[in-house]
């Protein structure tokens, strides 16, 4: 697919010298400098034309994939009914994020922010026999999520592109087969954008999935976390990677020590009490007071440790912190206070590293009380055992012998999850199978960050003099710049080879501005295409163009016959 060429002078477009206050991210800054983006309010931006050029070509990319996989591409609303929200919970369950309106009759909608109920409910209409099936339907469609703070330009704003997929199988293997589908395409999407990227095992979230995968570009700024071990190339979102239970010492009954009780006035954070009895976070247990469907939870991790609330959930369902009220009563101590010994009538659940803790400290039950020399099985016993904290940087791999897990901080691009019939159950989505039977449809659900993409590529491929694009959604594959416009015969050379690169399938952007040489360097760098053609003095004395690369900073002076094969060799190989 080709896209227009562009004279400069013509063109909808202002760089900025100075970075603008509201960009804390590099890719912000650089976005709004080179005149990608305009901020309309806080997490919403216009695609100027330059931003609007990269974001299509990132959609076109998308779009390729999606169809050579068998997608089949429309379009739905964005004001969605709160009816569709409601039959399966969500319109209570997605919180704040949720934007919600009204119109004139008091009717109630909301802007999307995803859509599995409205393609659910178009499915649950169209489809009636397992020949309907499967069924991968997408769109690229503009989303709303009322994030509380916004920030990051485009890596998170509150209105984003997104490209959703959603699969209709028979049964769990065609579902394996179209999340294997597009797992495949997801894959060749983020090679052919040019982002380097791991893919790693991810929790469901709101969304409510199995299998999920989350498709990560490394990166400082990004807001989520991610563990790798560099020896096996386990990959896991912080949230979902499982921790090997520590093998400590068995507890030496003989070293347990009586135990006391401590007066600890309004400690109630580990790090008050461990600094007042002068020990250290890891000889203390923390128990949290939840609450969910099974009633109360308390759950026991280590001092030094965040509990991970995701895993606490998959074993005893979705919980909730217990608010102070409940913990006063179950516990009989104000909040911080609460501890494992005369609990028992309470379900705990401990994470495994308790088993190995010798003379440990813990709330009391008593409001300013704490306890010292604490044992477990002297002093309270624990049922259930479970790996309940989050993994660490520093962690032994869960999956081979002699790995460390790493802490990388990244952005999520993409992600893809198998829901089964989260969804079809809950709005009755269902298909007389070959055996007559009424099944409910089999989903899955796959979604990529289209605006993100724009913002990580612009984060990860960057230099101090602007952003450095991948050439395959770079805003145009050329830049022509002539440095003096006023020397007729010069124009005409920069004219022609304008006129010569479009047939040969290139995008040009052609600086012909009447600005000093200067600025047009300042800007080519900022805005960043791959090859840059400089026109001036030596076009004119010795009939060569200079070939500037972007990427590496490299130049070569190349005959003017010889410039638009030259740059097509370049390009074949940046592609190779
Ligand atoms: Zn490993």
């Amino acid at each position: 697919m080709q896209y227009p060429s562009m004279r400069v002078s013509q063109m909808f477009f202002r760089t900025l010298r100075e970075t603008p206050a509201e960009a804390e991210l590099v890719s912000h800054a650089l976005l709004l400098r080179g005149g990608f983006i305009r901020r309309l309010a806080a997490g919403v931006y216009s695609y100027m034309p330059l931003g609007w050029r990269v974001l299509s070509k990132v959609t076109q990319i998308i779009r390729e994939e999606m169809d050579a996989a068998g997608g089949q591409e429309l379009l739905m609303p964005t004001v969605l009914p709160a009816e569709l929200w409601q039959e399966t919970g969500r319109w209570a369950q997605y919180g704040e994020l949720l934007a919600k309106l009204e119109d004139r009759q008091g009717r109630k909608f909301c802007l999307g922010p995803t859509h599995e109920e409205v393609i659910t409910d178009l499915v649950r209409h169209e489809v009636r026999s397992y020949k309907q099936l499967p069924l991968l339907l997408y769109q690229i469609q503009t989303k709303f999520r009322d994030e509380l703070r916004p920030r990051g330009g485009l890596i998170r704003g509150r209105e984003f592109l997104m490209k959703d997929l959603y699969s209709f199988d028979r049964d769990r293997a065609g579902l394996d087969l179209s999340f294997e589908k597009m797992y495949d395409a997801y894959c060749r999407i983020f090679d052919r954008v040019g982002l380097r990227y791991s893919v790693v095992e991810a929790e469901g979230g709101d969304i409510g999935g199995t299998d999920t995968k989350e498709f990560m570009v490394i990166a400082d700024a990004g807001e989520d976390s991610m563990l790798q071990c560099a020896a096996c190339g386990f990959s896991a979102n912080r949230e979902r990677a499982e921790c090997r239970p520590a093998d400590g010492a068995p507890v030496s009954e003989s070293a347990m020590l009586p135990v006391e009780k401590v007066s600890t006035p309004d400690m109630k954070k580990v790090k008050d009490v461990t600094e007042f009895l002068k020990t250290d976070a890891r000889n203390l247990v923390k128990t949290l007071v939840y609450s969910g469907a099974g009633g109360v939870v308390a759950a026991l991790v280590r001092g030094d440790r965040e509990i991970n609330e995701a895993k606490l959930a998959r074993v005893v369902g979705p919980v909730a912190m217990a608010d102070p009220a409940m913990v006063e009563q179950v516990s009989g101590a104000a909040v911080g206070f609460a501890g494992p010994v005369g609990l028992e009538s309470v379900r705990m659940i401990a994470d495994h590293e308790v088993k190995s803790l010798l003379n440990f400290v813990t709330g009391a039950n008593e409001t300013d009380t704490h306890l010292t020399n604490v044992n477990l099985n002297r002093d309270f016993t624990i049922k259930e055992f479970a790996d309940l904290r989050c993994a660490e940087d520093g962690d032994p791999c869960p999956q081979c012998s002699d790995g460390t897990l790493e802490l990388k901080h990244c952005i999520e691009m993409g992600h893809v999850f198998k829901l089964g019939t989260r969804y079809s159950e809950a709005m009755n989505a269902v298909f007389q199978d070959e055996d007559s039977v009424v099944k409910p449809i089999i989903m899955g659900c796959y979604g990529i960050g289209v605006s993100r993409i724009v913002a990580a590529a612009a984060e990860t491929s960057h230099d101090d003099k602007g952003i450095i694009w991948p050439a395959a959604i770079a805003p145009f594959v050329v830049q022509i710049s002539l440095l003096d416009p006023n020397v007729g015969e010069l124009a005409a050379i920069a004219d022609k080879l304008y006129n010569d690169l479009q047939p040969a399938g290139m995008d040009v952007l052609y600086d012909d501005r009447d600005e000093r040489p200067g600025v047009k360097f300042a800007d080519a760098d900022l805005i960043g295409i791959p090859i840059h053609v400089v026109i001036g003095k030596r076009t004119r004395e010795r009939g060569e163009m200079e070939l500037q690369l972007r990427a590496d900073k490299s130049k070569r002076m190349v005959p003017a016959g010889d410039v638009v094969t030259a740059i097509q060799s370049l390009l074949t190989q940046s592609a190779a």
